[in-house]
């Protein structure tokens, strides 16, 4: 009789291990997510991005190239909406503060979010400039120059390659 209590109290312990160890990995597993929420970053191999991006964008956006003037998608689009990496989907300008500078690529004289935007020195090709970067993804967007219009004087000179834009229609407003 004594055995059997004890076999059971063995057993209900034993339950009770298996289930407080399986919350814990729950916990540990959603503390792993929330991390990487927090830090908004989003890492990949070029093998991984070669076969989520179309090679044209795997181009521009992780080796740095550049979209040919005046035929990017974008560059005459004056639809009211909001632009996004086109790699991870990180919202970088909005169509307010999108104008036509002349230069052939879509032009942005802000962010729509400062924090969303790298900015890093370039000195290839022989020229000094601003090479510009999504602060998520670490994709190549375009530069930056200082020849913009007000308020800023800021030109953010974007290949529509890096870009994915989602209209906002006006019964959403
Ligand atoms: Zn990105």
């Amino acid at each position: 009789m004594k055995k059997i209590f004890a076999y059971r109290v063995f057993g209900l312990l034993l339950m009770l291990f298996l289930l407080c160890g399986n919350i814990r990995a729950q916990e540990t597993q959603n503390k792993t997510v929330m991390d990487k929420h927090n830090h908004n970053k989003v890492e990949k191999t070029d093998t991984e991005w070669a076969k989520e991006l179309l090679p044209e964008q795997f181009r521009v956006l992780r080796q740095c190239g550049t979209e040919p003037p005046f035929t990017g998608k974008y560059y005459k689009n004056e639809k009211k909406g909001e632009y996004y990496c086109a790699a991870c989907g990180a919202l970088l300008f909005t169509s307010d503060t999108k104008y036509d500078s002349g230069s052939g690529w879509p032009s942005f004289y802000a962010a729509a979010e400062k924090k969303n935007i790298l900015e890093v020195e370039d000195n290839s090709h022989g020229m000094h400039r601003t090479e510009i970067k999504c602060a998520r993804c670490g994709s190549h967007l375009g530069h930056l120059f200082n020849d913009g219009p007000n308020p800023t004087g800021l030109r953010y000179c974007v290949n529509s390659l890096s870009l994915d834009f989602r209209e906002i229609s006006s019964k959403d407003n």
